[in-house]
């Protein structure tokens, strides 16, 4: 099942997206997809709901804007340096464990929003990446058991101002939460929809330019591990977002580094989670 949001910014309604590409209203189920629907087996009610309902569930409209697929988290927890072939480009050594940062909820937006370059940006960068979305509450949880605790993946754009990251002191949390620095979807799949998580392929690219290219096979450590490792240090709740890190081709890697200027456009996929585009515009106050 392809779980979708949709309609105006801050006001949107819940749908799914059909396997024919149709895009239904599932307001009558009656449930945003939130902590509250994640943690009480939301995705199996909603699928029963969806058998019955779906077909003759109201169509959105093709112009309807594609909101993010879930109702913003409690938190996104991002894993920095998780393929080997993007430690290689910025020069950093093979983490020994996973390195964890945070970015704002305020960042997350849909799937096709305009990325809004920050005040003063001069090194805006893009990272495709797969995004996990927590179903069951973690607490000091297994690798073993930690899929039990996954709802569904999504595909998201954990943009990053590398000035603010890596040259204004403190953590990386400044160079990754502006406005509109996750966008996140097209759809959340639910696990039953991707047979390996470990053998997606992922893209992206800039104004039709190819610069990323991999695979999750390539990950350091695996979305299993991740859901362990970062619940012996917090809660992650239902709803909740793990963003797993990005293969190589980030613009600070390119030789010489390029970043994003207004009028760029990012487009980038994930083998069955769909794709997404941003175009890049200027702050405006
Ligand atoms: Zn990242």
């Amino acid at each position: 099942m392809k779980l979708i949001r949709f309609g105006e910014a801050g006001k949107e309604v819940p749908g799914l997206l059909l396997d024919d590409g149709t895009r239904v209203d599932a307001r009558a189920f009656g449930e945003d997809y939130g902590e509250a629907f994640f943690g009480s087996r939301g995705p199996v009610r909603l699928e029963r709901w969806a058998k019955e309902n779906a077909a003759q569930a109201p169509r959105v409209g093709k112009d309807v804007r594609w909101g993010p697929p879930i109702a913003r988290p409690s938190k996104i927890v991002c894993i920095g340096l998780n393929y080997h072939g993007h430690a290689r480009e910025t020069g950093a050594a093979i983490p020994s464990e996973p390195i964890l940062f945070f970015k704002a909820t305020t960042a997350f937006v849909g799937p096709n929003d305009d990325l809004v370059i920050p005040k003063g940006s001069e090194k805006t960068d893009w990272e495709v990446e797969l995004a996990v979305v927590i179903g069951e509450r973690a607490r000091y949880v297994d690798v073993a058991d930690a899929l039990s605790h996954v709802a569904g993946y999504a595909l998201h754009n954990d943009y990053s101002e590398r000035a603010f990251q890596l040259e204004r002191g403190g953590q990386w949390v400044k160079g990754k939460s502006s406005d509109t620095f996750a966008p996140f979807g097209p759809f959340v799949a639910t696990v039953d929809e991707i047979a390996d998580v470990q053998g997606l392929s992922l893209w992206l690219t800039v104004n039709g330019e190819k610069l990323q290219t991999g695979t999750t096979k390539d990950m350091i450590f695996g979305v299993a591990q991740l859901v362990s490792y970062v619940s012996q240090f917090m809660t992650l709740l239902p709803g909740d977002v793990i963003s797993t890190g990005t293969p190589a081709g980030v613009g600070m890697g390119c030789k010489p580094p390029r970043f994003l200027r207004p009028g760029d456009v990012c487009e980038l996929g994930i083998e069955g989670l769909g794709s997404s585009r941003q175009l890049a515009v200027a702050y405006k106050s």
